[in-house]
């Protein structure tokens, strides 16, 4: 490996961005802790995988830790370093596993602990030296985990388990697999010795008490999202965004705006371009029915969405080059407008934007 250099830049700071993600830490704070007195006996951790639901990993993490967060998962072991620099390795899980001797070699380097899910990755681990790690046993999403039916082979048997996890396929409804799973998780755990047991995400946790165990993993609702109507009067929106007016303009009747030409003024309009587009996550989904909004009218998002840009119709607004506008992100709503999950919105959002804590 050859040396590298790291030439010592000497350039200034670059200016503060034209597009703002605002994240709300009373919020957050608050949402871990509603989930937590949700979650009843057990006591919650918390999903951090893709950079913290895509908010910032340096964001989320102090904010979780002082609402008392204890236990967090992730899904790669590089995103391990990011939690590592805010919490102990004993209390980081990454859910993907160990799939080669690099990667356990890896976890035992840092003392993270990795959740098993293969009798494969039983092997991997325990011929890498082994130690406390987690177990994942699949109850019928059938995506990642150990089978039931292999829980008894003998890779497993010498594992040390610390916590048995299972993942619900449809906690956001109402379900009959749900009962299924949480059966065939109840028999799994009377086949494995583990210090506890985790099978509820955000959504599981509205499911009630059965499905609690010890360790419950919400994620979605710690950053604002309502997978089940039950959350919809406890959670609080966590992510705000605002995006800089770049240029206003006056069209005549017939004049188009954007890529293909796809919208026509049918009568003189004044238009705004925002600093906003589809590389920022604000994907095209957005064209058809989203607005933004500017003290307290709503600017028709109108036209494709470009990469960088996206123009709202602004005839009815003093709005001028310079402003900000606001993207409402009360993700319930959101989620309908724009045609994506609840999760998609958040974790799309872009390396552009500046994230911002807001202070207490
Ligand atoms: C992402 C994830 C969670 C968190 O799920 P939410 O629906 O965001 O609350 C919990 N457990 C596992 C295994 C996950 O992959």
């Amino acid at each position: 490996m050859g040396r590298r250099v790291i030439l010592k830049m000497t350039l200034p700071e670059p200016p503060p961005p034209s597009l703002r993600l605002r994240i709300d830490r009373q919020a957050l704070i608050s949402n871990w802790q509603t989930m937590d007195a949700l979650s009843g006996s057990a006591s919650a951790g918390a999903a951090v995988k893709a950079d913290g639901y895509g908010l910032g990993i340096d964001n989320v993490m102090p904010a979780l830790l002082q609402a008392g967060a204890r236990q967090f998962f992730v899904a790669h072991w590089g995103e391990v370093p990011g939690v590592l620099a805010h919490a102990p390795a004993h209390s980081i899980a990454v859910l993907h596993g160990v799939r080669n001797a690099q990667e356990a070699a890896y976890a035992r380097a840092t003392g993270v602990l990795p959740v098993i899910n293969s009798a494969e990755q039983a092997r991997v681990w325990l011929d890498a030296g082994g130690g406390a790690c987690h177990l994942m046993v699949d109850s019928g999403i059938n995506r990642l985990g150990i089978a039931p039916a292999q829980l008894g082979v003998e890779e497993v048997s010498r594992l040390e388990i610390d916590t048995l996890l299972s993942h619900l396929a449809s906690a956001d409804e109402d379900s009959e697999l749900n009962a299924r799973q949480l059966a065939r998780f109840q028999e799994a755990s009377s086949m494995i010795e583990a210090r506890s047991l985790s099978l509820a995400n955000s959504a599981g946790i509205a499911l009630g008490p059965d499905y609690h165990f010890d360790l419950t993993r919400p994620g979605l609702a710690l950053y604002g999202g309502i997978p089940r109507r039950e959350l919809a009067d406890s959670i609080r929106q966590v992510a705000h965004i605002e995006a800089a007016v770049l240029q206003t303009r006056d069209l005549e009747p017939g004049e188009t705006v954007g890529y293909n030409a796809i919208w026509q003024a049918r009568k003189p309009t004044r238009v705004a371009t925002i600093s906003l587009g589809y590389a920022d996550g604000i994907l095209r989904s957005w064209g058809d029915r989203g607005a933004l909004q500017h003290d307290g009218r709503n600017l028709p998002i109108i036209g494709r969405v470009s990469m960088d840009m996206i123009i709202v119709d602004c005839t009815n607004s003093p709005l001028k080059e310079g402003d900000f506008c606001s993207l409402s992100y009360d993700l319930p709503k959101a989620s309908k407008t724009a045609q994506l999950s609840q999760y998609e919105l958040l974790t799309l959002l872009g390396s552009r934007f500046d994230r911002t804590v807001s202070t207490d």
